[in-house]
């Protein structure tokens, strides 16, 4: 009996350390319930050319406020926004993170040269941009499987989605509903994501009410790397 239970807690163990060495699924959460939520922006270009939203990005800055930017690389390229990533590099509440080159929908479909070289052509491009090597990586889209997530991580990156989406790209969501909506979900850990590409069309008015009454609420805001 006493040895079946020995037997028993090695399995346990053995499974613990399994479910702690591989991560089957995205983050989506930070490891916390206190009240600290994760502020992250996708900056991210897919046919025509994007460029940063600048009242939101000097909104964030004004207030000083800790965020993560998931950039893709077709974004960085452009010469206008990397310029604003160089300015940004020298902010320490400021880290750029990869959210692939070409941001295809479906990272999934695609061969594993080719997701890797996804992340690794970006990889470069926010290394010389800013002297650091970004640590997380977020799908397009938040669309992966194992396979690609395997492929990602032996890269040396964690995998971050979100908690839950703001739906902030939708051109017929207002300041007002976006507002609320994201004060509704918001709880102790969440990873909140938002546009700064200029497709969060009503983000620069919200974020500023969010924000104040996150505060309000007794919320800090982190950036991912502080708390992984
Ligand atoms: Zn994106």
């Amino acid at each position: 009996m006493r040895r079946a239970l020995i037997n028993l807690s090695a399995v346990i163990l053995i499974l613990l350390v399994a479910s702690l060495s591989s991560s089957a699924d995205p983050i989506t959460q930070l490891p916390t319930h206190e009240k600290v939520v994760a502020l992250t922006f996708d900056a991210c270009e897919t046919i025509t050319p994007a460029y940063f939203d600048m009242p939101l990005l000097n909104y964030l800055l004004k207030e000083r406020l800790p965020f993560t930017i998931f950039i893709s690389g077709k974004f960085a390229r452009e010469p206008a926004n990397a310029l604003v990533i160089k300015q940004l590099s020298h902010n320490p509440r400021v880290k750029i993170e990869n959210h692939s080159f070409s941001h295809v929908l479906h990272m999934e479909r695609l061969p594993a040269q080719r997701v890797r070289d996804e992340v690794l052509k970006t990889e470069r491009i926010i290394l010389k941009l800013t002297g650091k090597r970004p640590r997380f990586f977020r799908f397009p889209g938040g669309y992966c499987d194992r396979r690609t997530m395997a492929l990602v991580e032996s890269l040396g990156y964690r995998v971050v989605r979100w908690t839950f989406a703001s739906g902030d790209p939708d051109r017929n969501i207002t300041p007002l509903r976006l507002k609320r909506w994201v004060l509704l979900k918001t709880r102790p850990g969440a990873i909140l994501i938002f546009h700064i590409n200029g497709r969060g069309y009503s983000t620069a008015a919200a974020l500023p009410v969010i924000v104040r009454e996150l505060k309000r609420q007794g919320y800090r805001f982190v950036r991912l790397d502080e708390v992984f």
